[in-house]
C-alpha cells in the first residue's frame, strides 16, 4: 500500500514500524471473515480492512472525524484478524499506535471522558477496586438486573501453600483478578506446589498496564510496566525461573514489555529479559509431569480467550493439557471469535459486548458440558454474568 505519513508521524520512533505494517496489507479482505464486529455489522468500516484504511488516512494527515474514532472504538482488539491474515499484518500494533493520535485530534465528550477516567483510576488499583466492589456487593439487591449481573458473589477463600521449594516462579500482585477471584492465583500456587515449584507473589508489583494501554494512556501503562520490572528484578537475579501469568490478557501485555520499552535506555534490557521470562500458566504446566493430576467426571467446554489464541498464539495448549490429564472436552463452534469481554470493552460498548457474549454462550452450551472453563478473568466474569453454567479458570479444575 503506497503510504505518505505526515511529517509529525515521520519524526516519531514508530515511523518505520508503521510503514512496515501499512505496506504489508494487500487489501485482500481475508481478515474480515474472522472479525466479530464485521460479522455482526456487515459494515466494511467495522472490519479490519476498513479500519486499517481509516488509520492510514489519519496517519497521512487527512481529516479525522468522530465517525473514524467510533469505528475504531467498536474494535475489540481481539486480534483474530492477525491470525487470519496471510501477510502477517500486525493490526493490533497499528491500532495501539494510532488510537492516541486519533483521540488527540478528535477528543471525547465529557460522559465518555468521565467513564474512561473512572475506569483507569479505579480498576488497576487493588485497594480502590476492592472498596468499589465491597460497596457494589452491599447495594447489589437494589441495583437493576443488568448491573446486578456484573457483580459476582465473594468466592470461597483458598489457602496458599508455604513457599518451600528450591524451584521458584513469580506472579504479579495484579489488580482486577486478584480482587474478584483471588482463588485463581491460590489454585495456581497449589498446582505448582504439587509439581515442586514455589509460586511467589511479588510485593510492590501491580497491574500489568494493559487497561491503560488499550485506553490510549501509554505513559501510565509504561510506568506500570517499569514498576513491575523493578519489583521482579531482585527475584530474577536470584534465579526465579519464570514470571507466571494466570490471566491471558496480562500475559500479552507483559510479553510486550520488551517491545514497548525497547527505546528506553534504562529499561530496554531489563524489559526484554522480563518478557522472555514471562510464561502463561499453561506453557509452564506443559513442561512438567502432568501424571500427578487426575480428571474427574465433568465434561468441559473450554472458551479460548483471544489474548491466549491470537495475542499469545497459544492456540490449543490448554485444551491439550486438560485432555492429557483425562478431561473430556466438548467441541465449541466458532472458537476463534471473541466473547465480547475484551478488557473494558464490555463496559464501553455494552450492546455489542452482550451480543457477542450471548453468541459465545450459545456455542459453549451446545455441547451440554458440565462446566465452562476459560483462561482470563475478563472472559470469566463476562460469561458468568449471563451463563446458566458455572464458569471457572481452568486451573481451578486441577487443584485440590
Ligand atoms: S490485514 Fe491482512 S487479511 Fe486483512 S486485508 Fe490486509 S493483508 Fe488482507
Ligand atoms: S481486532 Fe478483532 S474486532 Fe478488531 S478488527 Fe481485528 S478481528 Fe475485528
Amino acid at each position: 500500500m503506497q503510504t505518505q505519513l505526515t511529517d509529525v508521524i515521520n519524526a516519531t520512533p514508530e515511523r518505520d514500524e508503521l510503514l512496515g505494517i501499512l505496506r504489508a496489507c494487500v487489501h485482500c479482505g481475508f481478515c474480515n471473515a474472522a472479525c466479530p464486529t464485521y460479522l455482526e455489522q456487515g459494515n466494511e468500516l467495522d472490519g479490519p480492512r476498513g479500519r486499517i484504511y481509516l488509520m492510514k488516512q489519519a496517519l497521512e494527515g487527512q481529516t479525522v472525524t468522530r465517525t473514524t474514532q467510533q469505528h475504531l472504538d467498536h474494535c475489540l482488539t481481539c486480534r483474530a484478524c492477525e491470525t487470519a491474515c496471510p501477510s502477517g499484518v500486525q493490526y493490533g500494533r497499528l491500532l495501539d499506535i494510532s488510537r492516541p493520535i486519533i483521540d488527540g485530534q478528535v477528543g471525547r465528550k465529557l460522559p465518555e471522558r468521565l467513564l474512561r477516567g473512572l475506569i483507569t483510576r479505579i480498576f488497576p488499583y487493588r485497594r480502590r477496586f476492592s472498596a468499589l466492589l465491597a460497596v457494589a456487593r452491599l447495594v447489589k439487591p437494589l441495583l437493576p438486573a443488568p448491573l446486578k449481573q456484573k457483580i459476582p458473589p465473594k468466592p470461597a477463600e483458598l489457602a496458599w501453600p508455604k513457599a518451600t521449594h528450591s524451584r521458584k516462579m513469580l506472579v504479579l500482585s495484579g489488580c482486577v483478578q486478584a480482587t474478584l477471584a483471588p482463588q485463581i492465583d491460590a489454585a495456581s500456587a497449589r498446582v505448582l506446589d504439587k509439581l515442586g515449584i514455589a509460586l511467589l507473589p511479588v510485593g510492590g508489583s501491580g497491574c500489568c498496564g494493559a487497561l491503560h494501554y488499550h485506553l490510549a494512556d501509554h505513559p501510565h501503562a509504561l510506568a506500570m510496566a517499569r514498576k513491575n520490572i523493578d519489583a521482579c528484578q531482585p527475584y530474577i537475579e536470584q534465579g526465579a525461573e519464570a514470571i507466571v501469568m494466570t490471566a491471558s490478557a496480562c500475559g500479552v501485555m507483559a510479553k510486550d514489555y520488551g517491545t514497548l520499552l525497547h527505546a528506553d535506555p534504562h529499561y530496554a534490557e531489563k524489559a526484554r529479559r522480563f518478557s522472555a521470562l514471562t510464561k502463561d500458566l499453561s506453557e509452564v504446566l506443559m513442561q512438567e509431569d502432568l501424571r500427578v493430576f487426575s480428571a474427574d467426571h465433568r465434561k468441559i467446554a473450554f472458551q479460548a480467550p483471544c489474548t491466549l489464541q491470537h495475542g499469545q498464539r497459544l492456540s490449543g495448549v490448554v485444551e491439550t493439557l486438560l485432555q492429557t490429564i483425562g478431561y473430556q472436552l466438548v467441541t465449541v463452534a466458532d472458537g476463534h471469535l471473541c466473547c465480547g469481554s475484551a478488557g473494558v470493552y464490555s463496559l464501553l460498548q455494552t450492546d455489542m459486548a452482550a451480543r457477542l457474549r450471548d453468541n459465545k454462550l450459545q456455542a459453549l452450551e451446545a455441547g451440554q458440558a458440565d462446566i465452562i472453563a476459560t483462561a482470563n478473568i475478563g472472559c470469566l466474569s463476562h460469561l458468568q454474568s449471563a451463563s446458566k453454567q458455572k464458569v471457572v479458570h481452568w486451573i481451578e479444575l486441577l487443584h485440590d
